[in-house]
């Protein structure tokens, strides 16, 4: 029998889907950090992640167990070789789902199609800023087997890419795990390496235009149209690590950084809950890179130089093209400016805006709302460390610890407050006067006497931070100045 190729199968697909009109178009997958880059060669990009050892997959035979393989780490954007343990590989080479707390699956194929014409918001965003139309094309992904006796594997192969990627996702989970959830069961999450996520954007003559995404990370939530379990997807890119995108399942900021979108649904933050604003999409952002940085000592020194990621160091009060990283004048009016476009909601703007300024270019950490969100997050990071400074307590503490129990308390006080029928100007004061009640909360919580200078040097941090609003003293401290 002759095979249908499966390009053509997924045209059919495709085509059936774009047809069908929107009635009976299934559930929207939630999908966080969907600024991806997107290539013309989609095939090509898929192409290039194979299994180093496909004979173990073939005929798996209990191998040896792997406690140790070679990754890549970084160190001041310099790339070493190191060799790192993994407990996670059972006697038979298969992964033990203990060590993420859900399944691991490389190589499914998602796909869709998204017409132009049918939406104000270009095919692939429903109103409320959801992904659409993703299906998965594939079988099941391949659960992955380790069957050689040492753990080098070569740098693009699935194996060790899965081995990088679950090696990062299992540190982030044991930190973040304690330090947010009190230990507390954070439910399952899935690890897929996925070669491709293809869109074809249909313009109005029905030619598509296929693209893919690659070389960036999401988190998707549980039930979210795509899977019942929420999942990690790492779709493995470029190779060009000086440009913008670096392999980042081999850093391990990227996949803590997703973990903390699980963590921060299981704080009860959905930034889906209300209408997806910038500024809501933008506390998730910044929550996200709190917990990405504080679930590894040393983070600075791994993020130095590498491509635009850099600027998500949430010590750096600067992105790399030397702007601050605050809510001034001027960036609270470009934001404005766009809302007065009646394109504040974020499903508008997400890939197409980026604030002129805000550091490097095509980069997901330029575009919002990460881009604000980076700089939500030094916020909290600048008013967090000023806390520990006047802890008398703080040489018995935990300083990654106290950074993250401080963003778990903004995260709880903004919740709520922000989304539908504010503007973004509105959100950000209620963002801004969150890291005041967490200030008060971790103070009390921790028996620190706040004295009138500690505040009158907090209320000028905050006044220096978030300038551009229109709030006239921070603490209730009329005399602070910035
Ligand atoms: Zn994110």
């Amino acid at each position: 029998m002759a095979m249908i190729p499966a390009t053509l199968l997924l045209a059919i697909a495709q085509f059936l889907i774009t047809s069908c009109g929107n009635g009976t178009s299934t559930k929207p997958p939630e999908q966080t950090d969907s600024n991806f880059p997107l290539t013309d060669d989609p095939s090509a990009q898929e192409a290039q992640y194979k299994w180093d050892d496909e004979n173990c997959l073939a005929n798996v035979k209990p191998g040896k167990r792997i406690t140790q393989f070679s990754a890549t780490s970084w160190s001041q954007g310099q790339k070493v070789e190191i060799a790192q343990s993994i407990d996670s590989i059972l006697a038979d080479g298969s992964i033990d789902e203990n060590v993420i707390g859900g399944d691991t699956r490389a190589r499914e194929i998602y796909s869709r199609s998204c017409s132009r014409t049918d939406s104000a918001v270009g095919g692939c965003l429903g109103p409320e800023g959801r992904e659409l139309n993703w299906t998965r094309t594939s079988q099941p992904g391949v659960k992955p087997r380790f069957c050689k006796d040492s753990g080098n594997y070569p740098r693009d192969s699935l194996e060790r890419i899965t081995l990088e990627a679950l090696k990062h996702f299992s540190d982030a989970r044991s930190f973040q795990v304690k330090a947010y959830l009190e230990s507390k069961d954070p439910g399952p999450v899935d690890l897929k390496i996925i070669p491709s996520f293809e869109t074809i954007r249909f313009n109005s003559s029905s030619s598509g235009n296929k693209s893919s995404i690659v070389d960036q990370m999401a988190y998707f939530p549980a039930n979210s149209g795509l899977n019942e379990t929420a999942f990690i997807a790492v779709f493995p890119g470029r190779k060009d690590e000086n440009q913008d995108s670096p392999r980042l399942w081999e850093t391990s900021f990227v996949l803590a950084h997703e973990y903390g979108h699980h963590i921060e649904r299981k704080l009860g933050f959905d930034q889906y809950a209300k209408t997806r604003t910038v500024a809501r999409a933008a506390v998730s952002e910044g929550f996200a890179d709190i917990a990405g940085y504080s679930t590894k000592k040393g983070m600075d020194l791994e993020l130095n130089n590498i491509g635009c990621i850099k600027d998500r160091r949430i010590s750096s009060g600067i992105f790399s093209d030397k702007v601050e990283k605050k809510i001034d004048k001027a960036l609270l009016n470009a934001l404005l400016l766009r809302e007065k476009d009646s394109i504040s909601n974020l499903s508008t703007i997400k890939s197409d805006f980026s604030l002129p300024y805000l550091a490097c270019t095509s980069a997901p950490s330029r575009t919002l709302p990460h881009g604000l969100g980076a700089i939500l997050a030094h916020q909290v990071f600048v008013i967090a460390s000023a806390l520990n400074d006047i802890d008398p307590n703080r040489s018995k503490r935990d300083d990654r610890l106290e950074l993250a129990k401080f963003s778990r308390d903004w995260l709880k006080n903004v919740n709520g407050s922000v989304g539908a029928g504010r503007t973004v100007e509105n959100d950000l004061l209620l963002i801004s006067k969150a890291i005041e009640t967490a200030v008060l909360n971790e103070s009390s919580r921790k028996s620190i006497r706040l004295t009138e200078t500690d505040f009158k040097s907090l209320c000028s941090k905050m006044a220096k931070g978030f300038s551009g609003l229109n709030q006239s003293s921070w603490f209730s401290q009329n005399s602070c100045s910035n």
